[in-house]
């Protein structure tokens, strides 16, 4: 709490509402000296006075502590903490890629080795056949952690009005796509085009 401020702060206020120290004094039943003190820095106001003082001077209690109207701060603060779970958001879509990535590494790998045991080891058939179901239970429940993953981690972008969207798990697994590119239909225009894959929103 800085006094000299909040004082300089009271007398800029009390000036836009085009009070004198005299009129203002008077709303409050105090004596001028006290506004008078006030805006020299040399004291604060009383917490009993504080509020209609505020009201008066049409600001907040908080502003009068700060010394200065808060709410370009507070739009500030705003605006910051938006930007800090934008960027959580893609650093979160990025490890979500990455692990959709490495998911679908180790499900081909996974499946291979299965395959390949399955085929080269003697075994019973009973066996064989229990290592083959379990190779297409594992490629199916990885391909869909993969998919999912990859759905999370990322936005597509429309070719049209270039807005960003997430597709639903049908719409993804339906279209056709390249390596960067997807055949969707857009969630705000309609339209269907090839949507580019965005892993961060700007
Ligand atoms: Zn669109």
């Amino acid at each position: 709490m800085d006094q000299i401020k909040t004082g300089k702060f009271i007398a800029e206020m009390r000036k836009e509402q085009n009070l004198t120290q005299r009129q203002l004094a008077d709303l409050l039943s105090i004596s001028d000296k006290t506004v008078s003190k006030w805006e020299c820095g040399k004291g604060m106001p009383d917490v009993s006075l504080m509020l209609p003082l505020c009201e008066i001077l049409h600001i907040t209690v908080n502003d009068l502590l700060t010394g200065k109207r808060v709410f370009e701060n507070e739009y500030q603060n705003k605006a910051e903490e938006n930007m800090m779970n934008l960027l959580k958001e893609n650093s979160e879509n990025k490890k979500k890629t990455a692990l959709s990535v490495i998911c679908g590494f180790i499900t081909i790998i996974a499946v291979i080795s299965l395959i390949i045991i399955a085929s080269l080891i003697d075994m019973p058939t009973a066996a064989r056949v229990a290592i083959i179901i379990l190779a297409i239970i594992t490629g199916i429940s990885g391909i869909a952690v993969t998919v999912l993953l990859d759905i999370e981690g990322g936005y597509y972008e429309c070719p049209y009005c270039k807005s960003l969207f997430v597709p639903t798990v049908g719409e993804y697994v339906k279209g056709y796509h390249t390596l960067t590119k997807r055949r969707l239909t857009c969630h705000k225009c309609g339209k269907t085009g090839m949507c580019r894959r965005r892993i961060v929103r700007k």
